[in-house]
């Protein structure tokens, strides 16, 4: 039987991008964003036409505590096992912190942190039961450095870091591995919409001009990281190399955090 993976937020960007990778790499593959549109269905066939595993699509909203932890039991059941969870379901706010919305502050808290918190409870027995099991978040460079006007996002990215040691220690010896890959910028639509409005306030610069002075000049190397090379990190860390690679962050980001 094949082993299978639930990657949250998994309709688009990064999350879509592993759930590619884990699909060519064999796992059966459970796709999850808050929609239930015919699209996000088709893109289930549409990846089990090109890889041969069985993908799934199931609806389920990251800010709802309850929804979270049904989810992972959703896909349990379609699979009748769960050898990895991706905690990749995010968002993204900009504003100072005076202006911050409670709303949004909420929100980012709930589906970038919260929802790892609720998804992992609900794994991890079934993964202790199975003796193995692999849970990757995705963070950020902004789980492990800084930037104003993004403090929802930088405090849920810095405590899904916490969080990820946390479990890390509490399953060490188990055969569950738990970490978090730290992305630079990845030009997915969540840094599109801050590009566009980047160039929006900064109108004297062109398009290309604010991707390159202002979005990758905190990364070195000059260059969005891609959402394959996040996958493959993905990948990695399911594999048995990875065995005694727990409660670590991996950072892909161009060089960002070694400044
Ligand atoms: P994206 O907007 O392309 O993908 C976000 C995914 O989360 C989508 O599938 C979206 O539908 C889903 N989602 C949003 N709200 C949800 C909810 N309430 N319930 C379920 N799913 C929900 O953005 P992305 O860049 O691919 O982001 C994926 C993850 O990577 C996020 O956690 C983000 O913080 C992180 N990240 C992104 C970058 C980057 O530069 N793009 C860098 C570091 C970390």
């Amino acid at each position: 039987m094949a082993k299978a993976a639930l990657v949250t937020g998994s309709n688009s960007g990064i999350g879509l991008a592993i759930a590619r990778q884990l699909a060519a790499a064999g796992y059966d593959i459970a796709l999850n964003s808050f929609t239930d549109r015919a699209d996000d269905h088709a893109l289930a066939e549409e990846i089990a036409a090109e890889t041969g595993v069985r993908v799934i699509y199931l609806a389920a909203d990251m800010s709802k505590p309850a929804e979270c932890r049904a989810l992972v039991e959703r896909a349990h059941d379609a699979f009748g096992r769960l050898d990895v969870l991706v905690n990749n379901a995010g968002i993204q706010f900009v504003a100072p912190v005076e202006e911050f919305p409670e709303e949004r502050w909420d929100a980012i808290i709930a589906i970038n942190l919260s929802s790892a918190f609720h998804t992992s409870a609900k794994a991890i027995p079934l993964m202790k039961a199975a003796g193995e099991g692999r849970i990757v978040n995705i963070a950020s460079a902004h789980g492990l450095r800084a930037s104003p006007f993004k403090s929802a996002y930088v405090a849920a990215k810095h405590g899904i870091v916490g969080f990820t040691k946390t479990v890390a220690l509490e399953l060490a010896g188990s055969g569950i591995t738990c970490n978090a890959i730290c992305p630079g910028f990845v030009r997915t639509p969540l840094v599109e919409k801050q590009i566009d409005d980047l160039a929006a306030t900064h109108s004297h610069l062109r398009k290309e001009e604010v991707v390159r002075d202002i979005v990758l000049q905190k990364q070195p190397s000059k260059q969005f990281v891609t959402v394959e090379q996040i996958g493959g990190t993905a990948v990695f860390l399911c594999s048995d190399a990875a065995a005694q690679i727990t409660g670590t962050t991996i950072s892909v980001d161009g060089g960002w955090t070694a400044q």
